[in-house]
Parts: structure tokens; C-alpha cells; sequence
């Protein structure tokens, strides 16, 4: 008997409890790397090209499909009949995407702005008032790239959505519902207010243009085949006293695709196939071609490991982890959650058997035996670990990518890190919960 428990009692502890003293000054290191790539990959096509660089390092074999997904993956000891070994996070995270025709001047507050969508489950009173960096890329006509990355230097100059003043915002913010008091089409980027001289109509707007040409070499027209996304510009920091949390913007997914890309690095000699998947367009609904809805990455890597396999007895065999984050348990918040089945920071990697919302409904619900699986794995490699749901029951709900995946006959699970203040500019993870998410990515990868 312990703590007054029955033996046969489940009980939860920390994986700060349960990690020797090696492994927790190991997963305090291992978060150094993870904050260096959170601040260096804000965007799906920075962190495809930092996943080729460390593959490449690894001396792993990888592919690239469109600059937003890719694959990294060894060979096993057993035939890719016998099944792989995949485990698949996305890339891509909540922000403020540019529009096609984004520049514009507001003559009543003389300044230029930005025309932003949001993409993805953002609450919008986020996003206003913080600093914001402008990410991606415009493509010419000619197909000529200008990458652009601006905000994350100190001396860069950032960009903002402002807000109204409270002595002001009674009648149009204050008395109406939270996410009705910011509208989604205010949620413009401020971007200069020096009129040019000279007899134009919009002087600020020209005077940017003219500045845009002399720093890209573009044209107003060339936004309408850009892709630019607004990012926090907030640095990945340790939250806490005792440096236990790490603070950052896009940790769903990166903290899962820093875990798995560490884990297929350095797996060595794995007995199936070991296949990563770094997949884009997770956060509004897996649709598109550099989605998890396009088997077109995966088959590719299974024609590298063996041109002659059949794909489908392939798929059948194969085991998925998707790792893909789970809310944590939020302090005055805890109502929604119903507390014996919610994760909560620091008690290790989240095993979700379903996921979806209001009677498992879109959700991929692992079967027993693959849990049972999984679970055993886990408990042989001492990898701290818990359970977790997204909430009480109709409360609300989500997906990961796992369905698309179950669906092709593999099994699938969902296994993440659990993250605080999810899809805010500014999330919260645990060290040791990283941690705990590279063990077990690597102890699967080498089955
Ligand atoms: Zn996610």
C-alpha cells in the first residue's frame, strides 16, 4: 500500500519524480536545442529546411516535397512487409497570413496597413498589441523566390495590430462577447506612416511601395503570388523560478517535430523501417497537397526502402505514433476539465486513445490491443507517461492527423507532449515532458 492506495490503484506521478538525476540534467540540455529551433523555425518551410540540415548531419536519408513536408527515415532489419515504424507531426501553427492584396493606406489615422487572414484556431484579442515578424516568401512571375524574414533580429523593425484604448473601448469591445469584440478583419499589421513627397494620392502607401521595390525589388502586383505569414516575435525562454517550463510561440507541433526528428537521428539499427513525417496544413483540417491527406510522402519513402513492395500490405503492418500535442490542465480553468482523465504538465508524454468531439465523433480511437502495445513499451523503457483527453465530454473537442492515417489500415495512436495556453502566441510546454516525447518516439522508431 502507498500513499493509502490499493496496490492494484492507478496513480499518477511526475516524470520529475520519476527521471533519475542523468535523465533530468539530460532533459534540461535537451530543451537548449528545442528553444534554439522554436525560435529559428516560426514557419513550415523554416522548419523543413532545418529538418533536411539535421537529417543531413545524421547522415539520414530524407525527402523534401514543396518546401512544407518531409520525411526522414533509415532502413530496419526486417523487410518493409513486415510493416514501418512511422511517427508524423505537422509543421504548420496558428498565425496571421497576409491576403493577396494586403497594402493599403488608412487616410483617417494616416497610416499604411497590412490585410491579414488569420489561419488556423486563434483567439483574435491575441493577437493584438504584440510584436509580430513577417515570414515567407513572394514568387515572381519568373519563379524568382524572395525569401523574407523580418522582425526576429533586434535591430529589425517588427509590426503590430493595434487596439483600441480602454477609456474608449466600453460600447465596441467591452460589452460584447470576447470573440466578438475583435473582429478578424481588424486584425491588420501597422507597417509605416511616412508619406512621400510628391503629387500622389496615397503618400504613405507610395512611399512604402517605393520602399518594398528598393528592399525586394517588388511591385505591389507580386503580393498576389506571396506567402506571408505575421509571427510572435517572442524568443523561446525558460518560464519558472526553477526553470522547469519553456515559454514559445508554435510549440503545436514543434515540440513534437523537435522530438521526432531528434528521435529518428539517433535511432540506430531499428528493426522496422523507422519513417518520420513532417506534414503542413494540420490546423485548418489536413487539406491540400502538402497535407496529411496526401499519401504522396509516404509512398515515396516506401519506394525508396523497396520499389518492389506492395504498398498496401505495407500499410497494413505498420504501427503510427501521431505526435501531436494535448491541452494541459489550466489553472482557473479547471471546470472544463474532467480532471482524472486531463494531462497535466510535467507527468510526461500524452497517450490519447481518441480524439474528436461529442461521442468520439471524427476521431481515430485506437484499438485496446494497440494501447496495450504501446503501453508496455513505454513501462519497459521507464519513459514517463500519462493519459489525456481534450476536455470534459461536449465541451468542445479536436483532431490530430491520425485518422487519415488509421484509415489506410495502420494502427495509430496519438502520443504528444501536453501544452498550456495551446494555439496562444505564446504556449507553454515542460522540459521534462520534451523529454519524455524523444524517449518515446526513439524507443518506438526502433522496434
Ligand atoms: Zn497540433
Amino acid at each position: 500500500m502507498k500513499n493509502g492506495e490499493s496496490k492494484y490503484a492507478y496513480t499518477k506521478t511526475t516524470a520529475w519524480e520519476q527521471f533519475t538525476a542523468p535523465q533530468l540534467k539530460h532533459a534540461m540540455a535537451f530543451a537548449e536545442g528545442y528553444k534554439t529551433f522554436l525560435n529559428e523555425a516560426k514557419t513550415e518551410r523554416e522548419a523543413v529546411h532545418l529538418i533536411a540540415q539535421a537529417a543531413k548531419r545524421a547522415k539520414k536519408t530524407y525527402v523534401v516535397t514543396r518546401e512544407k513536408t518531409a520525411a526522414v527515415f533509415t532502413p530496419g532489419k526486417t523487410p518493409i512487409r513486415n510493416g514501418l515504424r512511422i511517427v508524423i507531426a505537422h509543421l504548420d501553427s496558428p498565425r496571421l497570413d497576409l491576403k493577396q492584396v494586403p497594402l493599403y493606406q488608412d487616410s483617417d489615422s494616416h497610416l499604411a496597413l497590412f490585410e491579414t487572414h488569420y489561419y488556423g484556431g486563434i483567439k483574435k484579442f491575441h493577437w493584438v498589441v504584440i510584436p509580430l515578424a513577417l515570414h515567407g516568401v513572394i514568387v515572381k512571375k519568373d519563379g524568382t523566390t524572395i525569401p523574407l524574414r523580418l522582425g526576429e533580429d533586434p535591430s529589425d523593425p517588427v509590426f503590430s495590430v493595434p487596439d483600441l484604448l480602454p477609456h474608449l473601448s466600453h460600447e465596441v469591445q467591452d460589452t460584447k462577447k470576447i470573440d466578438e469584440a475583435i473582429k478578424a478583419e481588424s486584425l491588420d499589421i501597422v507597417i509605416g506612416s511616412i508619406p512621400a513627397r510628391g503629387d500622389f494620392k496615397e503618400k504613405i502607401k507610395a512611399a512604402l511601395l517605393e520602399k518594398l521595390h528598393t528592399m525586394y525589388g517588388i511591385s505591389e502586383q507580386d503580393f498576389l503570388s506571396a506567402e506571408l505569414e505575421a509571427v510572435p516575435v517572442f524568443q523561446a525562454r525558460d518560464v519558472g523560478f526553477d526553470r522547469s517550463l519553456v515559454g514559445g510561440y508554435g510549440q503545436d507541433d514543434r515540440i513534437s517535430v523537435y522530438a521526432a526528428l531528434q528521435a529518428v537521428c539517433d535511432v540506430r539499427n531499428p528493426t522496422h523501417a523507422a519513417i518520420t513525417l513532417f506534414v503542413d496544413k494540420e490546423e485548418i483540417g489536413s487539406e491540400g497537397n502538402t497535407s496529411a491527406q496526401t499519401p504522396g510522402l509516404l509512398r515515396s519513402v516506401i519506394k525508396q526502402l523497396d520499389p518492389k513492395a506492395d504498398v498496401d500490405d505495407v500499410l497494413t503492418n505498420s504501427q503510427v505514433i501521431s505526435a501531436d500535442v494535448q491541452s494541459a490542465v489550466t489553472p482557473n480553468y479547471t471546470d472544463v476539465f474532467e480532471l482524472k482523465n486531463a494531462a497535466v504538465l510535467g507527468s510526461g508524454v500524452v497517450m490519447s486513445k481518441f480524439t474528436g468531439h461529442g461521442g468520439k465523433y471524427s476521431a481515430n480511437d485506437a484499438s485496446a490491443e494497440y494501447v496495450a502495445q504501446i503501453r508496455a513499451l513505454l513501462d519497459h523503457e521507464k519513459i514517463p507517461w500519462q493519459t489525456g483527453e481534450l476536455g470534459k465530454v461536449d465541451k468542445g473537442g479536436g483532431g490530430t492527423v491520425a485518422k487519415y492515417f488509421s484509415r489506410l489500415g495502420m494502427e495509430v495512436i496519438d502520443l504528444g507532449a501536453p501544452v498550456l495556453s495551446m494555439h496562444s502566441p505564446y504556449e507553454v510546454t515542460s522540459k521534462v515532458d520534451l523529454y519524455s516525447a524523444y524517449l518515446a518516439y526513439q524507443a518506438f522508431l526502433k522496434r
